[in-house]
């Protein structure tokens, strides 16, 4: 095993009942980040996924009310509107062992979520973006 140490690189345990949303962005608020990237594991207990759909440039969204472990996130942070905004995708898995996964809207941890965030020393935004309808990174 290899370890490398890092110092912008934050590390997070969130706890059972919490917003993942919610509490990444009070996460960026204190530690003051204008631009990151994220990864995490854990368990959620409900959960709203979007698909985008470029026809109608309109998420299709659609809500989970089960345990489920989150096999993976991703995501990035960038500044929209001065405020903290948080872009996750993930891939949750259920108790047959078949995943599920798309645009993370909202996710309520489980027993736990662990999670790697990433601090990038740039100043990331947002643009709208008409041919997409999507706010791309600037
Ligand atoms: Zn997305």
């Amino acid at each position: 095993m290899r370890l490398f140490k890092s110092k912008d690189i934050h590390l997070s345990a969130l706890n059972k009942g919490e917003n993942l949303h919610e509490q990444l962005e009070g996460l960026a608020i204190e530690l003051n980040l204008s631009g990151a990237w994220m990864n995490g594991i854990g368990a959620s207990s409900s959960l709203t996924l979007g698909f985008y759909d470029p026809e109608t440039k309109d998420y299709e969204w659609k809500e989970f009310n089960e345990p489920l472990e989150i096999v993976s996130l991703q995501g990035n942070l960038s500044v929209v509107d001065g405020k903290p905004f948080w872009h996750i995708h993930g891939t949750f898995g259920r108790r047959d062992l078949t995943t599920i996964s798309g645009h993370v809207k909202s996710c309520t941890i489980g027993l736990s979520c662990e999670i790697a965030v990433m601090q990038i020393d740039i100043n990331i935004t947002r643009k709208y973006d008409e041919e997409t309808g999507l706010n791309l990174l600037q």
